[in-house]
């Protein structure tokens, strides 16, 4: 055999995650791996709970890091809470909420799907009809932050309704955490889960997860096991948890929290709230340049997520041809449509480290010269003037 090491292209990674990696973070992850019970590690597990309560702006005391990518972290909240014959009610505006119908079924429990187009918000009045339809339902459960459109949906409103209606709310924010307004506490959020690679700006591989005390109650009173030993929270809590004796459940990724709690702290130096700033200023100088070269958004500036930008494809151009182009000339990766939106829309992610200036001129002026290079039908030579003034 002859295979020798994997070194990877350098990128710039404008898709829908994973994002452009800090080097400080990388850095923390080769770092050299201790024990998972070391006294060293545990004291660092610590403060990457104190962290993680601080981006999500929580008080929980379960709030831990999953050792699995987010898709993970949704498992983890459906399975913990739902327990088999219960209801659920799903708002579902994208590939994700239709993900959260699987997770409900195999926990098995019984969805209600509410569904909204791609590209708009979960509707909070169809949440509430679909509350008063199927009274008991024990959760409420839709995605903040939908990554396969760039929709932002109203936590904090459709949060009220089903507590009004004594349901528990179970929230994707996957995409938000980091990146836009996210209150856990004030919006009365009972379990949610992230991702790290997102606009946390580190590796994958992690999912962040907080539950509510209520939640907790929940959990702690269940009839059946949970049905995955893995996520089941009250095992978890025996490692992660307050006064936990930190017992053997699983080997911690070690060196991919290292790089968790790099970003945490990276996160807290900036400040959790000019994170969100930056995110927005970015799309608006990305949003200038694009729209000056003729492209327009999918979603309405109203609940467009910042770091998430679905735009149209001009016509006759084909966008796949566009894209492994932007790759292979530029080592600049943007994202595909997804479901309903495949083939008519491309995603560009400006999520975490990513959402720099010098990326979006970089996007800006590689996309313009692939466009014009294949004859589409743009506006020369204006996006990047566009973006430089949306910056001022
Ligand atoms: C990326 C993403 C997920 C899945 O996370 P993985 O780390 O890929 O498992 C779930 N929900 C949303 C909204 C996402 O953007």
């Amino acid at each position: 055999m002859s295979i020798t090491s994997f070194n990877p292209p350098i990128r710039t990674l404008m898709g829908p995650g994973p994002s452009d990696v800090h080097p400080r973070i990388t850095g923390a992850m080769a770092r050299p791996c201790i024990g998972h019970l070391d006294p060293a590690f545990v004291g660092m597990m610590d403060e990457v709970k104190t962290m993680l309560q601080y981006a999500f702006k929580t008080e929980n005391q379960l709030t831990i890091p999953i050792s699995a990518p987010g898709s993970a972290g949704m498992e983890t909240t459906f399975q913990n809470i739902l327990e088999p014959g219960d209801t659920a009610i799903i708002g579902s505006n994208g590939v994700f909420g239709g993900r959260m119908k699987e997770v409900t079924e195999r926990c098995g429990a019984i969805p209600i799907m509410v569904e909204d187009d791609w590209g708009k918000p979960v509707d909070p009045q169809k949440i509430e009809d679909a509350c008063k339809a199927n009274p008991g339902a024990k959760a409420v459960a839709f995605v903040h932050a939908e990554t396969s459109t760039g929709a932002r949906s109203d936590a904090e409103t459709i949060c009220k309704i089903a507590h009004n209606h004594d349901a528990l709310t179970l929230v994707d924010a996957v995409t938000s955490l980091g990146g836009s307004e996210l209150r856990v506490d004030d919006w009365g959020i009972d379990a949610i889960y992230s991702g790290t690679q997102k606009c946390l700006s580190c590796t994958p591989g992690i999912s962040p997860v907080s539950f509510s005390d209520r939640a907790v109650d929940v959990i702690t009173s269940r009839k059946t096991k949970v049905q995955s030993w893995f996520l089941d929270t009250n095992f978890l809590m025996g490692y992660w948890g307050p006064n936990a004796k930190r017992t053997y459940h699983h080997t911690a990724p070690v060196n991919s929290l290292f790089a968790l709690h790099e970003s945490l702290v990276m996160l807290q130096e900036e400040g959790l709230e000019n994170s969100w700033a930056r995110h927005y200023k970015n799309h608006l100088v990305l949003r200038a340049g694009l729209e000056a070269m003729g492209l327009s958004f999918v979603v309405e500036e109203d609940y467009r997520l910042p770091q998430l930008n679905s735009v149209s494809i001009p016509d006759g151009v084909d966008e796949a041809e566009v894209r492994s182009r932007l790759l292979n000339d530029f080592n600049l990766e943007i994202g595909a449509g997804l479901g309903a939106l495949a083939g008519k829309v491309w995603r560009i992610g400006l999520m975490g480290h990513t959402s720099r200036v010098e990326n979006i001129f970089l996007c800006i002026s590689a996309l313009e010269a692939v466009l014009i290079d294949m004859g589409a039908d743009i506006n020369k030579g204006v996006a990047l003037y566009a973006a430089q003034n949306a910056m001022k």
